[in-house]
């Protein structure tokens, strides 16, 4: 099924959803989606039953630690899976001005890590202006979600790898499969070339290297309506493979499970694998993942300001449940003080070994 369909899927997907006015474009689509079908018919238990059974409903914060700030939805590319349904159409950009407030938000708070994502947070205008000014606001740990092919798409980007060097950033890169075929499969045609090179630039500068301070993770996403394998296996295969046929070296693999939002469960209806992933995140529920979901230690904020409990609840434009929705409003304390929201897509977070952006949890 999966095989005859792809093709189909991979044409539609040149542009984003909202772009070619997709359906599911339409946030409440997505939501009567997540919110119908089998739940409420009861096949399947609703998110929220299921911690209440391990006593975590409602799901609460811990300490806040990382401010994961989406500096626009506008990418090179049009990946097939993506949550963000992110795309060189796509004209949400942050400002200065907001990201003014996010600085004023780095400097007064305990958040130690920031962790800039997109769309290709590269493209910003104000990209390099905001990670100098974070730097010196005092960041500890300067994550930046890199897709590594936008290191090649112009000369304006060439530089990166220097940039990135001279501000400590911790480079995490997608990168869906260590051969051609899957990876761009899933993410376009050229995407695999591009990245390889870029991978080898970053090592080249020191990035990846054994004993280097110069962080570089690779992110590993199912290319399909699966989970991801164990981590640690996977992140073998892909040091072995990227070494003995590119001399590419990294650090760390993060295996992390596609959530049904967006440009994914675009993908997971039109193939008819909905139900399926659905009944499989369920079956692959682990209680021991839900003290650790991201969310309990993330503030994530969207590229106009509004404040989420991490990036996929932005895509679902579920604000946090606080007085504080904005961060021009900020305030930890009450901030602290808040139940998380959640829907069906949370189950991506508690399969298996669990999900997040750093990959498995439990
Ligand atoms: S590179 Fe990342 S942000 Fe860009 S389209 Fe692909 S998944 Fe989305
Ligand atoms: S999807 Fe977001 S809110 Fe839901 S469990 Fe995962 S991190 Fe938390």
């Amino acid at each position: 099924m999966e095989q005859s369909i792809l093709p189909e899927i991979k044409k539609a997907a040149k542009k984003s959803l909202k772009a070619r006015d997709g359906e599911l474009a339409s946030i409440n689509k997505q939501m009567e989606i997540l919110n119908g079908g089998i739940f409420a018919d009861g096949e399947l238990p609703y998110f929220k039953d299921k911690i209440a059974e391990i006593g975590h409903h409602p799901l609460r914060p811990n300490k806040l630690e990382i401010l994961q700030i989406n500096v626009g939805y506008m990418c090179n590319q049009v990946c097939e899976h993506c949550h963000v349904d992110a795309g060189p159409d796509r004209k949400e950009i942050m400002t200065r001005e907001t990201m003014e407030l996010c600085l004023e938000v780095i400097r007064n708070t305990g958040a130690h890590t920031l962790d800039l994502t997109g769309g290709a947070p590269e493209m910003n205008p104000n990209f390099r202006w905001f990670v100098e000014e974070a730097a010196k606001a005092g960041i500890k740990d300067f994550i930046v979600r890199s897709n590594l092919t936008i290191i090649r798409a112009n000369k304006k980007y060439y530089d990166l790898p220097e940039f990135f060097k001279k501000h400590n950033v911790h480079v995490v890169s997608s990168m869906p499969h260590y051969t051609r075929g899957k990876t761009d499969k899933q993410r376009g045609d050229g995407v695999f070339d591009k990245s390889i090179k870029a991978l080898q630039e970053l090592n080249a500068v020191g990035y990846g290297m054994p004993n280097s301070d110069l962080r570089l993770d690779l992110v590993y996403n199912p290319s399909g309506a699966f989970l991801p394998g164990d981590q640690m296996a996977m992140e073998r295969d892909f040091k072995k493979a990227l070494d003995e046929d590119f001399g590419i070296q990294f650090h760390n693999l993060f295996a992390i499970t596609n959530l049904p939002i967006s440009r994914f469960l675009d993908y997971l209806i039109a193939s008819d694998n909905y139900e399926d992933y659905m009944y499989a995140l369920v079956e692959a529920y682990n209680p021991a993942a839900v003290a650790n979901v991201m969310c309990t230690n993330t503030i994530s904020v969207s590229w106009d300001g509004w404040l989420y409990d991490c990036d996929f609840n932005q895509m679902l434009d579920l604000k946090v449940a606080s007085k504080v929705k904005h961060i021009k409003d900020y305030n930890e304390d009450l901030l602290n003080d808040r139940n998380i929201v959640i829907s069906q897509h949370c189950y991506g977070c508690t399969a298996g070994a669990g999900s997040s952006c750093q990959g498995t949890v439990a």
